[in-house]
């Protein structure tokens, strides 16, 4: 990402514990990749990181509010003031320090829209350290949202002369060059995520999740399978139980194929052993989910195997896509129950 933003420097989006992957390893990490920019979103994340990124720029995307005050000077945070009541609070308080600017180019999310940008220009309050907005649609290139962003984003720069600015998230990164501005922000593509579908680039795999084989059983055609018993088995099945649920982020919208509460999505999510696929069946529960294993042979998988739910034979985002959400939901919902290991 580094290498794709150009003569802009690189930020990091470490939000949400670096979406799930764990803060307190990947903003280290990425700092001694030379970044010195980070974003999170409330100051509890920003204390939390302080200690491990001395030196470094840590931007406070919420803002900061009355409760957040003295976190935020403490632990030397820098908030991304998002309207014109968050910043007459903090030019009242702060006594001159460092801000970001967030404008809203047509996201209607978080931001001064372009009235109130001009407004805060013009008065008294000092100039922000950043200047920044947000892409809506950047994972769809040719959506013309877009070029509207930039052109209003690039409209309003001018007004905040010698401020430093910032536009693209990871999809941002790909929409070209005139995104790039002073720092780019990416998030999801430095934790393995393909920020726009069909990219040519190839992510490397940053994380693997695997869950164990409880017991293997045998059941015959006809009998069901797991709550509601919705499944019912098409023919005689070697089912393998893993000790994975919903609880653990993976979601009950990975329930198999033919189980009722599945609406948009044709098949239900997989586990991978030796690269094989293997579908769920049946509903995935709080710490148990079933999975066919039968195609695979006798004895094949075994209890205390493990096999694969996210990896180099599962991306993220067929995962994703098969309990119905986005790469990013599925990462920032990694349950607390894995034993983690860091490597490199
Ligand atoms: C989360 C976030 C990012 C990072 O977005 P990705 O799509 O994960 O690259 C950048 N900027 C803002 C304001 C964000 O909220």
């Amino acid at each position: 990402m580094r290498d794709l933003s150009g003569q802009a420097r690189c930020g990091a989006a470490v939000k949400a514990d670096a979406y799930g992957v764990g803060a307190d390893q990947a903003a280290p990490r990425l700092a001694r990749e030379g970044c010195r920019d980070f974003f999170v979103a409330d100051a509890n994340e920003g204390a939390r990181l302080r200690p491990l990124l001395t030196g470094a720029r840590i931007f406070v995307l919420n803002g900061v509010f009355e409760t957040s005050f003295a976190q935020t000077l403490a632990h030397d945070l820098i908030p991304v003031i998002n309207s014109p009541e968050q910043a007459a609070f903090w030019s009242e308080g702060s006594d001159g320090r460092a801000y970001a600017l967030h404008l809203d180019t047509g996201m209607n999310r978080l931001g001064l829209i372009p009235e109130q940008a001009a407004a805060h220009a013009q008065s008294n309050a000092p100039a922000p350290a950043l200047l920044m907005s947000h892409f809506a649609c950047a994972d769809e290139p040719d959506h013309p949202l877009n070029a509207r962003q930039i052109e209003v984003f690039e409209a309003l720069k001018p007004l905040f002369p010698g401020v430093e600015a910032s536009l693209a998230n990871s999809p941002g990164i790909h929409l070209g060059e005139h995104t790039h501005h002073d720092l780019t922000r990416p998030g999801i593509a430095l934790y393995g995520g393909n920020p726009v579908a069909g990219l040519p680039i190839v992510m490397d795999c940053v994380v693997t999740a695997k869950a164990r084989v409880l017991q293997i059983r045998q059941a015959k055609a006809g009998q069901t399978v797991s709550y509601s018993a919705a499944q019912v088995l098409p023919r005689d099945t070697t089912i393998a139980v893993l000790g994975i649920g919903y609880a653990d982020g993976f979601h009950r919208s990975l329930s198999g194929a033919g189980v009722p509460l599945r609406s948009a999505i044709e098949q239900g999510g997989s586990a991978a052993f030796d690269g094989v696929m293997v579908p769920v069946i049946g509903k995935v529960t709080m710490d148990l989910t079933m999975f066919d294993v039968t195609d695979l042979g006798p004895g094949v998988v075994k209890t205390g195997d493990w096999l694969e739910l996210i990896g180099p034979a599962i991306s993220l985002e067929e995962a994703a896509q098969a309990a119905g959400t986005v790469n990013y939901e599925l990462l920032t919902s990694l349950g607390s129950r894995y034993a983690r290991h860091y490597t490199g």
